[in-house]
């Protein structure tokens, strides 16, 4: 029986480029994304099934992997994430900033992880992969993303100690700037022209190019593989060179 994953925020990004790989790889994946009809492309493309949901609500989590659970089996394999930014300088962050991003982040990376933990445990075993950023090291204009990105990690760190004894690992990787999305409205936000942004930033990063999706992705099947069972709790940064 092929191994059940679950991506989310799947609809773009690392989080399409991931469920495409975990496919490929041999996984019934399910492609999660704020909305069903967002995840579809990707879904159908790899002959997953593709699940709306909003990571940050608890009902709505729960739906979604009694759905997973249902239609494709039990899901032991977990990849968090769904990511949002509201970046703001500290005197300029609102409270809506500050706990739409926690929310995502963390709550989304906690409910998650305990909706499925059961499904790990009964099947003694399971993988969760955590998307953490370099921005935990501190960013400027980033201190809810900052704070939720080196959440990740500690939140990382105490799953895997819990749940190692049931055939669990739990890992983070700590991406540096990948182009997607979400960095090209961070150039768009900071009024800089992309392929420029993307020459700037690829020439502070030791390896001299930006990252691309599939670096993740290939970061994230490592650690979700049968082989990396002794590794957890770990944080990997995917970043070109130490800082990104
Ligand atoms: P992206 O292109 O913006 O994709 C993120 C996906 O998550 C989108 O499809 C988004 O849906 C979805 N999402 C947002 N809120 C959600 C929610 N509440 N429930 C379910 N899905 C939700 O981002 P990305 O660049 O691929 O980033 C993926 C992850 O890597 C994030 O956790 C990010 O923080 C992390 N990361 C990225 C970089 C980078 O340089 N790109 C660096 C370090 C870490 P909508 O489109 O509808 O909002």
């Amino acid at each position: 029986m092929a191994r059940v994953a679950i991506v989310t925020g799947a609809a773009r990004g690392i989080g399409a480029a991931t469920a495409r790989r975990l496919a490929a790889d041999g996984m019934s994946v399910a492609v999660l994304d704020l909305t069903e009809a967002d995840a579809k492309p990707v879904a159908d493309d790899i002959g997953g099934i593709a699940v709306g949901a909003d990571v940050s609500d608890t009902d709505q989590v729960a739906a979604a992997v009694a759905r997973v659970a249902d239609e494709l089996g039990p899901p032991t394999v977990l990849v968090n994430n769904a990511g949002v930014t509201r970046d703001n300088l500290l005197f300029k962050m609102t409270d809506t900033d500050w706990d739409t991003v926690l929310g995502v982040h963390l709550r989304g990376a906690f409910l998650m992880s305990r909706a499925v933990q059961g499904h790990m445990v009964g099947e003694k075993w399971g993988r969760i992969v955590n998307l953490s950023s370099t921005s935990a090291l501190g960013n400027r204009g980033q201190a809810n993303y900052a704070a939720a990105k080196a959440g990740m990690q500690g939140f990382t760190k105490t799953l895997a100690i819990e749940l190692g004894r049931f055939g669990v690992t739990v890992n983070a990787i700590a991406p540096g700037f990948i182009a997607t999305d979400m960095t090209k409205a961070t150039a768009a936000r900071i009024g800089e022209d992309w392929d420029g942004y993307v020459a700037k930033r690829a020439a502070a990063i030791p390896v001299a190019r930006a990252g691309e999706p599939d670096d993740i992705a290939n970061a994230v099947a490592f650690f979700v593989g049968e082989a990396a069972g002794f590794v957890s709790g770990q944080v990997l940064y995917v970043a070109g060179g130490p800082k990104g």
